[in-house]
Protein backbone atom coordinates (compact mmCIF):
# COMPACT_ATOMS: atom_id res chain seq x y z
CA UNK A 1 0.00 0.00 0.00
CA UNK A 2 2.94 2.00 -0.68
CA UNK A 3 3.44 3.14 3.19
CA UNK A 4 5.63 6.36 3.43
CA UNK A 5 4.62 7.90 0.49
CA UNK A 6 3.57 11.73 1.02
CA UNK A 7 0.21 11.56 3.16
CA UNK A 8 -1.55 13.95 1.14
CA UNK A 9 -4.09 14.37 -1.75
CA UNK A 10 -4.03 18.13 -3.31
CA UNK A 11 -6.87 19.21 -5.12
CA UNK A 12 -6.70 22.65 -7.11
CA UNK A 13 -9.89 24.25 -6.91
CA UNK A 14 -10.65 27.95 -7.94
CA UNK A 15 -10.44 28.97 -4.03
CA UNK A 16 -6.47 27.18 -4.25
CA UNK A 17 -5.55 24.37 -3.56
CA UNK A 18 -6.89 21.78 -0.93
CA UNK A 19 -5.18 19.32 1.00
CA UNK A 20 -6.25 15.91 2.21
CA UNK A 21 -4.54 14.20 4.86
CA UNK A 22 -3.63 13.62 8.48
CA UNK A 23 -1.01 16.34 8.47
CA UNK A 24 -3.86 18.92 7.30
CA UNK A 25 -6.79 20.81 8.41
CA UNK A 26 -10.03 18.89 8.11
CA UNK A 27 -11.72 19.35 4.47
CA UNK A 28 -15.27 18.68 4.68
CA UNK A 29 -17.25 17.61 1.21
CA UNK A 30 -21.26 18.57 1.74
CA UNK A 31 -24.31 18.67 -0.76
CA UNK A 32 -27.44 16.86 -1.93
CA UNK A 33 -27.43 12.84 -3.04
CA UNK A 34 -28.20 13.88 -6.22
CA UNK A 35 -28.08 17.36 -8.50
CA UNK A 36 -31.52 17.97 -8.47
CA UNK A 37 -32.14 21.59 -10.84
CA UNK A 38 -30.10 24.46 -10.45
CA UNK A 39 -31.32 26.65 -8.22
CA UNK A 40 -31.38 23.86 -5.58
CA UNK A 41 -27.77 23.23 -6.23
CA UNK A 42 -26.59 26.62 -6.59
CA UNK A 43 -28.36 27.31 -3.52
CA UNK A 44 -27.20 24.28 -1.53
CA UNK A 45 -23.78 25.00 -2.70
CA UNK A 46 -24.03 29.04 -1.56
CA UNK A 47 -24.96 27.55 1.67
CA UNK A 48 -22.37 25.03 2.77
CA UNK A 49 -19.61 27.56 1.37
CA UNK A 50 -20.95 29.52 4.10
CA UNK A 51 -20.99 27.10 6.57
CA UNK A 52 -17.03 26.28 5.70
CA UNK A 53 -17.55 23.65 3.70
CA UNK A 54 -14.55 23.15 1.11
CA UNK A 55 -16.26 20.87 -1.85
CA UNK A 56 -19.48 20.72 -3.27
CA UNK A 57 -21.14 16.71 -3.54
CA UNK A 58 -23.99 15.95 -5.59
CA UNK A 59 -24.94 12.76 -7.98
CA UNK A 60 -25.64 13.14 -11.79
CA UNK A 61 -25.48 9.35 -12.30
CA UNK A 62 -26.80 7.50 -9.22
CA UNK A 63 -26.45 4.00 -8.55
CA UNK A 64 -29.83 3.14 -7.38
CA UNK A 65 -31.31 -0.15 -6.15
CA UNK A 66 -34.38 -0.29 -8.58
CA UNK A 67 -34.24 0.93 -12.00
CA UNK A 68 -37.39 2.45 -11.52
CA UNK A 69 -36.03 4.96 -9.28
CA UNK A 70 -34.55 8.53 -9.88
CA UNK A 71 -31.27 7.83 -12.15
CA UNK A 72 -29.50 11.44 -11.98
CA UNK A 73 -30.37 14.03 -14.77
CA UNK A 74 -26.93 12.34 -16.14
CA UNK A 75 -24.69 15.37 -18.50
CA UNK A 76 -27.00 18.23 -17.89
CA UNK A 77 -26.26 17.37 -14.27
CA UNK A 78 -23.11 18.01 -15.01
CA UNK A 79 -23.14 21.45 -16.78
CA UNK A 80 -25.32 22.48 -13.24
CA UNK A 81 -22.62 21.58 -10.66
CA UNK A 82 -19.86 23.40 -13.16
CA UNK A 83 -22.32 26.30 -12.81
CA UNK A 84 -22.57 25.81 -8.54
CA UNK A 85 -18.87 26.02 -9.10
CA UNK A 86 -18.79 28.94 -10.72
CA UNK A 87 -20.87 30.78 -8.42
CA UNK A 88 -19.54 29.32 -5.18
CA UNK A 89 -15.37 28.79 -5.85
CA UNK A 90 -16.52 25.50 -4.36
CA UNK A 91 -14.34 22.16 -5.49
CA UNK A 92 -16.95 19.60 -7.15
CA UNK A 93 -16.74 15.76 -6.31
CA UNK A 94 -19.33 13.91 -8.23
CA UNK A 95 -19.79 10.15 -9.27
CA UNK A 96 -18.82 7.88 -12.22
CA UNK A 97 -20.28 5.29 -12.97
CA UNK A 98 -19.59 3.91 -16.08
CA UNK A 99 -16.22 4.04 -18.08
CA UNK A 100 -18.26 5.37 -21.15
CA UNK A 101 -18.70 9.08 -18.95
CA UNK A 102 -15.62 9.08 -17.24
CA UNK A 103 -14.28 11.93 -19.66
CA UNK A 104 -17.30 14.31 -19.14
CA UNK A 105 -17.66 13.63 -15.37
CA UNK A 106 -13.47 14.61 -15.30
CA UNK A 107 -13.86 17.67 -17.13
CA UNK A 108 -16.41 18.97 -14.40
CA UNK A 109 -15.30 17.37 -11.37
CA UNK A 110 -12.30 18.05 -9.24
CA UNK A 111 -12.49 14.47 -7.81
CA UNK A 112 -13.89 12.04 -9.12
CA UNK A 113 -15.83 9.49 -7.15
CA UNK A 114 -16.22 5.58 -7.35
CA UNK A 115 -19.15 4.55 -5.62
CA UNK A 116 -19.48 1.53 -3.10
CA UNK A 117 -21.17 -0.42 -5.75
CA UNK A 118 -18.31 0.09 -8.09
CA UNK A 119 -15.16 -0.27 -5.43
CA UNK A 120 -14.60 -3.80 -7.56
CA UNK A 121 -14.89 -2.78 -10.74
CA UNK A 122 -11.62 -3.28 -12.20
CA UNK A 123 -11.87 -1.85 -15.99
CA UNK A 124 -13.19 1.06 -14.04
CA UNK A 125 -10.41 1.73 -11.23
CA UNK A 126 -7.73 1.10 -14.00
CA UNK A 127 -9.84 3.72 -16.45
CA UNK A 128 -9.79 6.59 -13.58
CA UNK A 129 -6.28 5.48 -12.52
CA UNK A 130 -5.33 6.56 -15.84
CA UNK A 131 -6.23 9.59 -15.75
CA UNK A 132 -5.42 12.62 -13.73
CA UNK A 133 -8.45 14.01 -11.25
CA UNK A 134 -7.98 12.76 -8.05
CA UNK A 135 -10.18 9.53 -6.91
CA UNK A 136 -12.56 9.46 -4.21
CA UNK A 137 -12.81 5.17 -3.62
CA UNK A 138 -15.78 4.86 -1.34
CA UNK A 139 -15.57 1.24 0.57
CA UNK A 140 -17.86 -1.43 -0.40
CA UNK A 141 -20.75 -2.36 1.19
CA UNK A 142 -19.48 -5.87 1.66
CA UNK A 143 -15.85 -5.40 1.81
CA UNK A 144 -12.85 -6.01 3.52
CA UNK A 145 -10.04 -3.49 4.26
CA UNK A 146 -8.02 -5.68 2.33
CA UNK A 147 -10.26 -5.52 -0.25
CA UNK A 148 -10.55 -1.56 -0.42
CA UNK A 149 -6.91 -1.08 0.07
CA UNK A 150 -6.17 -3.51 -3.45
CA UNK A 151 -8.92 -1.40 -5.08
CA UNK A 152 -7.36 1.64 -4.41
CA UNK A 153 -4.00 -0.27 -5.39
CA UNK A 154 -5.38 -0.61 -9.01
CA UNK A 155 -5.89 3.12 -9.03
CA UNK A 156 -2.32 3.70 -7.70
CA UNK A 157 -0.83 0.71 -10.51
CA UNK A 158 -2.37 2.34 -13.09
CA UNK A 159 -0.50 5.92 -12.64
CA UNK A 160 -2.80 7.74 -10.33
CA UNK A 161 -1.52 8.10 -6.69
CA UNK A 162 -4.23 10.77 -5.55
CA UNK A 163 -6.66 8.22 -4.03
CA UNK A 164 -8.79 9.05 -0.97
CA UNK A 165 -10.49 6.51 0.84
CA UNK A 166 -14.26 6.91 1.74
CA UNK A 167 -15.91 4.90 4.40
CA UNK A 168 -19.75 4.80 4.25
CA UNK A 169 -20.75 1.83 6.13
CA UNK A 170 -20.67 -1.81 6.12
CA UNK A 171 -23.47 -3.85 5.45
CA UNK A 172 -25.57 -3.80 8.61
CA UNK A 173 -28.49 -7.04 10.43
CA UNK A 174 -29.72 -4.35 11.84
CA UNK A 175 -31.80 -2.40 9.12
CA UNK A 176 -34.79 -1.09 11.63
CA UNK A 177 -32.50 1.81 13.19
CA UNK A 178 -29.33 2.01 10.55
CA UNK A 179 -28.66 1.83 7.41
CA UNK A 180 -25.08 0.57 7.54
CA UNK A 181 -22.79 -0.11 10.53
CA UNK A 182 -20.60 2.95 10.19
CA UNK A 183 -17.32 1.11 10.44
CA UNK A 184 -14.86 4.05 12.12
CA UNK A 185 -12.40 1.83 13.13
CA UNK A 186 -11.91 1.25 9.93
CA UNK A 187 -9.94 4.70 10.60
CA UNK A 188 -6.98 3.90 13.06
CA UNK A 189 -6.78 0.52 10.68
CA UNK A 190 -6.43 2.94 7.91
CA UNK A 191 -3.79 5.00 9.43
CA UNK A 192 -1.62 1.68 10.04
CA UNK A 193 -1.69 0.54 6.71
CA UNK A 194 -2.01 3.11 3.91
CA UNK A 195 -1.03 6.67 3.52
CA UNK A 196 -3.77 7.24 1.74
CA UNK A 197 -6.17 9.93 3.22
CA UNK A 198 -9.49 9.13 5.05
CA UNK A 199 -12.68 10.44 4.92
CA UNK A 200 -15.78 9.39 6.73
CA UNK A 201 -19.61 9.69 5.34
CA UNK A 202 -21.96 9.47 8.26
CA UNK A 203 -24.61 10.38 5.96
CA UNK A 204 -24.59 6.47 4.10
CA UNK A 205 -23.35 5.30 7.24
CA UNK A 206 -26.49 5.77 9.25
CA UNK A 207 -29.08 6.20 7.03
CA UNK A 208 -31.11 8.90 9.19
CA UNK A 209 -30.04 12.65 9.61
CA UNK A 210 -30.45 12.61 13.07
CA UNK A 211 -27.90 10.19 13.43
CA UNK A 212 -25.10 12.29 11.40
CA UNK A 213 -24.26 14.36 13.53
CA UNK A 214 -22.70 12.30 16.65
CA UNK A 215 -20.90 9.76 14.09
CA UNK A 216 -19.60 13.17 12.33
CA UNK A 217 -18.02 14.23 15.30
CA UNK A 218 -17.17 10.55 16.25
CA UNK A 219 -14.87 10.38 12.85
CA UNK A 220 -12.86 13.79 14.16
CA UNK A 221 -12.09 12.09 17.39
CA UNK A 222 -10.84 9.14 15.79
CA UNK A 223 -8.76 10.79 13.49
CA UNK A 224 -10.64 11.58 9.78
CA UNK A 225 -8.92 13.57 7.45
CA UNK A 226 -12.48 15.03 5.75
CA UNK A 227 -15.86 14.23 6.12
CA UNK A 228 -18.51 14.09 3.38
CA UNK A 229 -21.87 15.21 4.80
CA UNK A 230 -25.33 14.87 2.80
CA UNK A 231 -27.14 18.64 2.46
CA UNK A 232 -30.32 19.19 1.15
CA UNK A 233 -32.56 22.38 1.22
CA UNK A 234 -36.11 20.50 1.38
CA UNK A 235 -35.06 16.99 2.69
CA UNK A 236 -38.60 15.86 2.60
CA UNK A 237 -38.62 16.78 -0.80
CA UNK A 238 -35.22 14.98 -2.55
CA UNK A 239 -35.26 12.89 -5.46
CA UNK A 240 -32.87 10.43 -3.19
CA UNK A 241 -31.79 10.32 0.57
CA UNK A 242 -34.15 12.70 1.90
CA UNK A 243 -33.99 10.78 5.72
CA UNK A 244 -30.26 11.12 6.01
CA UNK A 245 -30.03 14.77 4.24
CA UNK A 246 -29.04 17.61 6.63
CA UNK A 247 -30.73 21.29 6.38
CA UNK A 248 -28.38 23.89 5.34
CA UNK A 249 -29.50 24.94 9.20
CA UNK A 250 -28.20 21.42 10.91
CA UNK A 251 -25.08 21.32 8.85
CA UNK A 252 -24.18 24.84 9.45
CA UNK A 253 -24.64 24.28 13.45
CA UNK A 254 -22.71 21.13 12.87
CA UNK A 255 -19.81 22.58 11.57
CA UNK A 256 -19.35 24.84 14.95
CA UNK A 257 -20.12 22.03 16.80
CA UNK A 258 -16.89 20.17 14.66
CA UNK A 259 -15.22 22.91 15.37
CA UNK A 260 -14.98 22.66 19.26
CA UNK A 261 -13.36 18.96 18.80
CA UNK A 262 -10.81 20.54 15.95
CA UNK A 263 -8.21 18.44 14.52
CA UNK A 264 -5.04 17.62 15.31
CA UNK A 265 -2.22 18.99 12.59
C1 LIG B 1 -23.38 8.68 -2.81
O1 LIG B 1 -22.33 9.17 -2.36
O2 LIG B 1 -24.39 9.35 -3.13
C2 LIG B 1 -23.50 7.22 -2.92
C3 LIG B 1 -24.32 6.65 -3.79
O3 LIG B 1 -22.75 6.60 -2.01
P1 LIG B 1 -22.36 5.05 -1.85
O4 LIG B 1 -21.65 4.67 -3.10
O5 LIG B 1 -21.47 5.09 -0.65
O6 LIG B 1 -23.64 4.29 -1.62
MN1 LIG C 1 -26.76 9.47 -1.38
Amino acid sequence: YRHGEASEVVVPTLAGAIHFGEHHPLVVVAGPCSVENEVMIVETARRVKAAGAQFLRGGAYKPRTSPYAFQGHGESALGLLAAAREATGLGIITEVMDTADLEKVAEVADVVQVGARNMQNFSLLKKVGAQDKPVLLKRGMAATIEEWLMAAEYILAAGNPNVILCERGIRTFDRQYARNTLDLSAIPVLRSLTHLPIMIDPSHGTGRAEYVPAMAMAAIAAGADSLMIEVHPNPAKALSDGPQSLTPERFDTLMQELAVIGKAV
